[in-house]
């Protein structure tokens, strides 16, 4: 299969082009030029089939031309490792807790999905030092760690802004070692992200080192997302639940909900999506006035959607040709202060035990606000609560257990480079790897 950019400026490119490059030479994001139409008989027996057995019949209208079906199976069988559980919350809303792989937080599909991806390709190539540069401010940096680790022919760097994650989210990329480094940068966020971009257009580094990125923007992290939408629909239908369908995913960058408008694109019986945004809300804005006016980002509880340019945004456009009418009626918006969401988190522990998390918790808050009662309602819970103990604890006024496997990461040793907000720094510090 071919993958275009979204900038409709740059030659088609293939799979393997598209996972290795990230990002389409005319600045695009690619996108696969055929969304296959999946046959009703999966869709009558989807609910005896396993997670596994549903994500390869999905993955195999993506890849299955590009991919030999075993290698495929086993990339599929390896990244979901762990289960997707559907977890009823209240009247008739459920959360999909996403927040079941080695990071605790939905990303460790996607990264899962594209470390192996990517594994395979170089080794095709015979290609043994692709360094893989990586921003975080939290979760991507654990979720490309501990999927890349021990992937061979691949060294993963994650910048990290100095002080502005929190303690577990550190622990999760600093305490691995092998092939991940980690870069505590003396900056925030957009300092990172800025040496990162930097590095890609450098033409010493480009000369020096195969360089890739590993964000949402590569094919190979965003479509396998599409996967668990089509578990949540197996596991309501299996409960007799699946006639209305509306599922809620918590935004940021927008690459989870497009994965879900593409699941639709395939047949996935879902009435619509409901985005939901936190003060951030630029995609709120143009759902309510056809315009988007992007904006610095600012800080808020739920910090992974903390996002003021959405990257996939192009994306969604390209999906319905860039007409806001057809994207209003598969999408709706709503939008939540931190305010809000602590009393979300408060009141939907106190109603029904239930602990979600700041950004599972603007996905709770928009069912309650938009669902109706003859419609079942799924939001995607998209990371664990104890990822932001602080946060959580103080809202409930009480200790909140962390799970064993996160606890895990807090035994390790921190081990991380500090580098100032130089690019000649970094860009030195690059080429003596290089060797
Ligand atoms: C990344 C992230 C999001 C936002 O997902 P996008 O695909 O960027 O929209 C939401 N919640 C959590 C916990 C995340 O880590």
């Amino acid at each position: 299969m071919k993958y275009y950019s979204t900038n409709k400026q740059a030659p088609e490119a293939s799979l393997q082009e598209a996972v290795v490059k990230g990002l389409a030479p005319d600045k695009g994001l690619y996108m696969p030029e055929k969304i296959k139409q999946l046959p009703q008989s999966f869709f009558d027996n989807i609910e005896d089939m396993s997670f596994q057995e549903i994500a390869y019949v999905v993955a195999d209208a993506f890849f299955g031309e590009d991919i030999e079906a075993d290698t495929l199976k086993k990339i599929v069988y390896d990244t979901l490792n762990f289960d997707v559980p559907l977890v009823h919350v209240d009247k008739n809303i459920y959360s999909l807790e996403l927040f079941h792989g080695p990071t605790l937080a939905f990303k460790d599909v996607g990264a899962r999905f594209m470390a192996r991806l990517l594994g395979y390709f170089i080794k095709k190539q015979g290609q043994k030092d692709v360094k893989v540069l990586v921003a975080t401010s939290g979760d991507t940096g654990s979720a490309v760690a501990n999927g890349f680790l021990g992937v061979e022919g691949i060294h993963v760097y994650v910048l990290y802004p100095k002080g502005k994650v929190s303690a577990i989210q550190e622990c999760q990329f600093t305490t691995l070692g092998q092939n991940i480094t980690s870069l505590e940068i003396d900056g925030t966020f957009d300092d990172c992200q800025a040496l990162v971009k930097s590095a890609f257009m450098d033409d010493d580094l480009n000369k020096a080192l195969n360089l890739t990125s590993a964000n949402s923007i590569n094919v190979a992290r965003f479509l396998p997302q599409a996967f668990y939408y089509f578990y949540a629909y197996a596991q309501l239908k299996k409960q007799g639940k699946a006639n209305k369908v509306v599922v809620c995913v918590p935004s940021g960058n927008f690459g989870n909900l497009t994965a879900g408008l593409i699941a639709k694109r395939m047949g996935l019986p879902i009435e619509h999506f409901i985005a939901a945004n936190n003060a951030n809300d630029v995609f709120f804005e143009y759902l309510e006035t056809g315009e988007y006016n992007p904006r610095p980002s600012v800080q808020t509880l739920a910090n992974a959607m903390d996002v003021g340019d959405p990257s996939n945004f192009a994306r969604i456009l390209d999906l319905y040709n860039h007409s806001h009418e057809a994207i209003t009626n598969e999408i709706e918006g709503y939008t939540y202060r931190d305010e809000a969401i602590q009393n979300i988190v408060k009141y939907t522990y106190d109603r029904t035990g239930y602990i979600l998390d700041p950004h599972g918790a603007c996905g709770y808050a928009a069912l309650e606000d938009g669902l109706r009662t003859d419609e079942t309602g799924v939001f995607l819970e998209t990371a664990h609560p104890t990822k932001f103990l602080d946060t959580v604890e103080s809202i409930l006024s009480r200790k909140v257990e962390i799970p064993a496997k996160l606890q895990a990461f807090m035994k390790g040793e921190k081990k991380s480079i500090e580098l100032p907000v130089d690019f000649s720094a970094f860009k030195n510090f690059l080429l003596k790897e290089a060797n």
